[in-house]
């Protein structure tokens, strides 16, 4: 069985503002497996980037635990800190606001190298930036060119060389395609699971697209507004949503088949407010099944079904188990 790789514990992210203390990320736990993928979806704003960037200690935590290969690096120093960077790496979504205009695709994808004093020679350098092009398929003519002169998907391949160049074990990807034409998505969705095959890595992938997430992942955790609603294998989810939030996103995706029919679950209602979150379920004032209980108390998480977690005060009536 495969070890765990990365594991958080009710972790926390709160942010303050004028209007009180924003819960962008609200006590959330997953484990992930080495060699897999966890999916991150939801919305716009419901934390799953300030996820992604706290387990990373891209941002300080407020609260719970971060384990990275069964050591606890909640609160690890900053020299601890610098060689765990190695380890796990960041694709962010934009490659062209995060990639250095002024810096070459050589440049670009050596700089980890040199910050991090791993290679100092000068051709050992060339040497491996070429090696790290070919792995993510750019050519080597493209060495002394800038991103402005590429395309997306070839400036999100150096995003991924970039990440890469540190020989990571473990990659989150920040809506790594959201920024793409769709058939470019599918190339670079291609690459790095080839990679993942390859390499050995363990993602965690954030997107607000379910349909992107559907083949990478291995298990899928949905968040609404800071909090998880529903985590399961990719499969199960999506042959059996169970949360109305779940439900709801699934419904969106066009199927591609006229012979099957999914209906349109539309939400209406507002967005709850994550800044002082009143108690009681988030999704309520959307949720088209809630009750005086849902707006007054927290549900919580319960396995429906093996390996099937879902936080809904109603969710054996509303799936018929
Ligand atoms: Fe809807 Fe209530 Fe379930 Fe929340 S707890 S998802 S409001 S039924």
């Amino acid at each position: 069985m495969s070890k765990i790789i990365v594991e958080v514990k009710d972790l926390k992210k709160h942010f303050s503002t004028p209007r009180g203390m924003l819960h962008a990320v609200d006590g959330i736990d997953f484990k992930i497996k080495e060699g897999e993928t966890l999916g991150i979806v939801g919305e716009s704003g419901c934390g799953k980037s300030t996820l992604g960037r706290t387990l990373l200690h891209l941002l300080e935590s407020d609260g719970g635990e971060i384990y990275y290969d069964g050591e606890n690096i909640t609160n690890i120093d900053q020299a601890k800190f610098r060689e765990l960077r190695k380890e796990m790496q960041i694709i962010f979504q934009d490659p062209f606001s995060s990639l250095n205009p002024r810096m070459t695709v050589a440049d670009i994808i050596k700089e980890p190298l040199i910050i991090h004093g791993i290679i100092k020679d000068k051709k050992k350098l060339d040497e491996k930036v070429l090696e790290l092009m070919e792995t993510v398929g750019l050519v080597e003519r493209l060495m002394n060119s800038y991103p402005h002169e590429l395309d997306g998907g070839r400036r999100q391949r150096i995003g991924i060389a970039r990440a890469l160049a540190l020989n990571p074990s473990f990659i989150v990807a920040d809506e790594p395609v959201s920024a793409l034409d769709v058939s470019i998505q599918a190339q670079v969705l291609n690459l790095m699971q080839d990679l993942q095959k390859e390499l050995g890595l363990t993602y965690m992938f954030i997107t607000h697209d379910l349909s992107v997430v559907k083949h990478i992942s291995d298990e899928i955790l949905v968040m609404y507004l800071g909090k998880m609603v529903e985590k399961t294998s990719s499969k199960k989810l999506f042959e059996q949503p169970m949360h109305p939030y779940t439900k709801a996103l699934l419904s969106a995706i066009p199927v591609p088949s006229l012979d099957v029919k999914r209906e349109r679950v539309l939400l209406k209602g507002e967005i709850a407010s994550p800044i002082e979150p009143k108690p009681g379920c988030r999704f309520a004032p959307r949720c088209p099944y809630a009750t005086e209980l849902c707006k007054d108390t927290d549900p919580e998480i319960e396995e429906i079904m093996p390996g099937h977690f879902v936080v809904c005060h109603y969710a054996k009536e509303i799936n018929k188990l």
